[in-house]
């Protein structure tokens, strides 16, 4: 790898995808908005989950594109196993320097 590549690869450190995300997620990562009939506890651990498992994404963001698909693929910021609809968001992946 010569210098100028290298220096690219470092000003981008990230690589963009799009995950399916649960309605909660859509509704939280696009307007911060929690599921009104959620108690305090409830919305404590949903937080705790999104952190854990949004872990290593950063600038999440729904495309708010194109019909929900069903599926019973456990959501990839939160992890809900519920069955239901998922969406498109993208998301940068946070790149582990020195990896090569
Ligand atoms: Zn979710």
């Amino acid at each position: 790898m010569n210098y100028l590549s290298h220096a690219k690869l470092k000003a981008t450190e990230t690589d963009p995808v799009i995950l399916a995300i649960c309605s909660d997620c859509l509704l939280f990562l696009a307007n911060g908005d929690l599921p009104p009939e959620n108690t305090e506890e409830q919305d404590r651990q949903y937080l705790d989950r999104l952190a854990k498992h949004s872990k290593g994404f950063f600038n999440i963001s729904p495309t708010c594109s194109g019909d929900p698909s069903f599926s019973w693929t456990p959501c990839e910021t939160c992890g809900s196993r519920l069955g239901g609809d998922r969406h498109d968001a993208n998301a940068l992946i946070e790149t582990i320097e020195g990896a090569d």
